[in-house]
């Protein structure tokens, strides 16, 4: 256990803890960020970004991160490296317990984002081999080869479309024959010869050995299964709290994101949420930017009527 109490904990480096840190640094107040792994969060492995505003060009995910890292250490935010274990939340000093030591502080934000949900065809076996959730790491691997993509979001869309860069043909399967994707993307989609969609299809398997050679794919309304052959599979079936070490500390809905009224406040309080990880009816980057600075501001007030 450290000696330190910090006015404020903010967990995960995505845009809204990185915002939220941000504010709090000019805000004078004690602050330190945690994160796992290298600050950015998703956007990191987002090719580009056009929906951003201030940036009419668009921006490159990894480009976007180094930004509001560089601001907000600029300002005085310290970030720290490491993995948080579990919180111990009862009383007005909050225990953020990591591997071999203890974090004290006044109050928390809970930024800690969202993670690629599985689909349990074979991700763990093949995974950096052949199959992956992440285009813009392993995009370059299938140059004028043939991918399936699975997926009718944003996410899958979006890189779908970036996959067509490399890859000779890119198959989406979808479980659906419409696309949850925001329109610009379908239009951008539909409109790309490179792409073939696999309406109302779910997939099911993969073949191969030390690669991908197929994607077992299921017509759920006919039922007729087929395998198409590739050579890689990415996955966006959409995403999961990082809420591993919240357990059951704060209130939750069904699927884990955790609970917050307007001012981020979660059901303990002194512990506020923002971006992702939140429940929250749009995850965007301009909203987890709007959610940092709400919590940010909510904690300080908190602090100061402690
Ligand atoms: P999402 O919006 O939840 O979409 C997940 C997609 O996967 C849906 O089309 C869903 O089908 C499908 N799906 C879910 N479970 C499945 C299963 N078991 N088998 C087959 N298909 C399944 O997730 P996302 O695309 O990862 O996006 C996450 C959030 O980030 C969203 O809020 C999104 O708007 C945001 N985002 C925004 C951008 C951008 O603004 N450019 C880019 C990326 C992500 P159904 O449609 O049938 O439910």
């Amino acid at each position: 256990m450290t000696d330190t109490i910090y006015d404020l904990v903010i967990i995960g480096a995505g845009p809204a803890g990185l915002t939220a840190g941000l504010y709090a640094a000019r805000a004078r107040m004690k602050v330190l960020l945690l994160e796992k792994a290298v600050p950015g969060g998703q956007i990191i492995v987002t090719d580009w970004v056009e929906n951003y505003p201030g940036f009419p060009e668009g921006i490159s995910g990894y480009d976007l991160a180094e930004k509001m890292k560089t601001q907000a250490e600029d300002l005085g935010l310290k970030i720290e490296t490491a993995q948080v274990h579990s919180l111990k939340l009862s009383g007005d000093i909050k225990e953020v317990v990591l591997k071999e030591k203890s974090i004290l502080t006044k109050s928390l934000i809970i930024a800690s984002g969202a993670s690629p949900k599985k689909l349990g065809i074979g991700e763990d076996k093949f995974m950096g081999k052949g199959i992956s959730f992440c285009a813009t790491c392993d995009a370059p691997f299938f140059r004028d080869k043939t991918v399936v993509a699975i997926g009718g979001g944003d996410t899958a869309v979006q890189e779908a479309i970036f996959l067509t860069k490399f890859a000779k043909k890119v198959y989406l399967v979808h479980r659906r024959n419409e696309l949850r994707a925001t329109k610009i993307l379908q239009e951008r989609a539909f409109a790309n010869d490179k792409i073939e969609f696999v309406w109302d299809s779910v997939a099911t398997g993969v073949d191969g050995f030390f690669g991908i050679e197929g994607v077992h794919v299921k017509n759920i309304k006919t039922n007729e299964e087929k395998t198409i052959k590739a050579d890689g599979c990415f996955i966006w079936v959409g995403i999961l709290p990082n809420t591993e070490f919240v357990k059951d500390s704060v209130k939750t809905d069904e699927f884990g994101f955790i609970v917050a009224d307007a001012k981020m406040q979660t059901s303990v309080s002194g512990v506020y949420v923002a971006g992702d990880v939140r429940d929250t009816p749009l995850r965007q980057i301009s909203t987890a930017v709007g959610d940092g600075a709400i919590a940010a501001v909510s904690a300080e007030h908190y602090i100061e009527n402690l």
